[in-house]
C-alpha cells in the first residue's frame, strides 16, 4: 500500500506539476505569440496610422496629381455636359452672316496690349455693315460703348451661366435693347471697327464667358475658345 500510495502521490504531483507547466507554460507561451504577433503586426497595423500622418506632407507629392486630375476633370465634365445640355457646343453658329467656318482663325492665344494679357477671344473678318448675328440664344444683359470694345452687347444664357461678348460693332440693330430675349441667328447689328479696332480691319470681336449667375456682367469671367465651337458649327 505505502508503495503505492507513493507511486499515486509521485504520479499526482508529477501530473499536477506538470500541468501547472503545461498550463502556466502554454499560457506563457500564448503570450509570448500573442506579444510577437503584436510585434509583427503592429508595424502593419500602426503603418496606416503613421501613413495618414505621412500622407499629409506626402500628399502633395504623390496624391495631389490625382487630386488635381480630379480637380480638372470636374469642371471640364461638368461644363462639357452643361454645353451639351444647353446645345452651346453643337449649336452656336458663327455671329457674322455669311462667314463660313473655313474663314475663321483661331486667334484665342494671341497676344494683345504688348504682351500683357491673351485675346480670348475670336476675330471674325467682314466688310464693315455685315450683319452680326447671336451665336446662340439669350437676354440681351448689357450695350455698353467702351473705349476698347466700342459698341458692345453682353447676353447672357438663360440659365444665366454664359455670357456671349460682341464687340466693335458699328451700329446696333434698330429696337434692339435691354432686358431682351434674342433667338439665335436673330441680327444684332453690324460688323464695324468701333473702339480700337483698325478701321481697315472691321471684324467682329466675339468672346464666350463663363460666369456664375450672380456675377455681374462687367466681372471678370472665364473666357473659353469660341474657335472650335464655331468651327464645328454649320455655316449660316
Ligand atoms: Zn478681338
Amino acid at each position: 500500500m505505502k508503495i503505492i500510495d507513493r507511486i499515486l502521490t509521485i504520479v499526482v504531483t508529477a501530473t499536477i506539476t506538470s500541468a501547472i507547466w503545461i498550463v502556466a507554460g502554454g499560457s506563457l507561451i500564448e503570450n509570448a505569440t500573442a506579444d510577437s504577433q503584436r510585434e509583427n503586426t503592429r508595424p502593419a497595423e500602426s503603418a496606416p496610422s503613421p501613413s495618414p500622418t505621412r500622407a499629409g506632407p506626402a500628399e502633395p507629392g504623390t496624391e495631389t496629381p490625382v487630386s488635381d486630375e480630379a480637380r480638372n476633370a470636374k469642371p471640364l465634365n461638368t461644363e462639357f455636359a452643361r454645353m451639351i445640355e444647353e446645345g452651346a457646343a453643337k449649336d452656336l453658329i458663327i455671329p457674322v452672316l455669311n462667314v463660313s467656318s473655313s474663314e475663321l482663325s483661331d486667334t484665342f492665344t494671341d497676344s494683345r496690349g504688348g504682351g500683357e494679357r491673351l485675346h480670348e477671344a475670336i476675330d471674325i473678318m467682314a466688310p464693315k455693315g455685315t450683319s452680326v448675328i447671336a451665336a446662340g440664344p439669350g437676354i440681351v444683359e448689357k450695350m455698353f460703348e467702351s473705349d476698347a470694345g466700342g459698341n458692345t452687347l453682353y447676353i447672357r444664357s438663360s440659365d444665366g451661366r454664359t455670357i456671349h461678348y460682341y464687340a466693335h460693332l458699328d451700329r446696333y440693330a434698330r429696337g434692339l435693347k435691354e432686358g431682351q430675349q434674342v433667338r439665335r441667328g436673330q441680327r444684332l447689328g453690324e460688323v464695324g471697327s468701333s473702339g480700337n479696332a483698325s478701321e481697315d480691319a472691321p471684324h467682329l470681336h466675339f468672346a464666350i464667358l463663363q460666369t456664375t449667375q450672380d456675377a455681374e456682367w462687367w466681372e471678370p469671367a472665364n473666357a473659353i475658345n469660341p474657335y472650335p465651337l464655331l468651327k464645328g458649327s454649320q455655316d449660316n
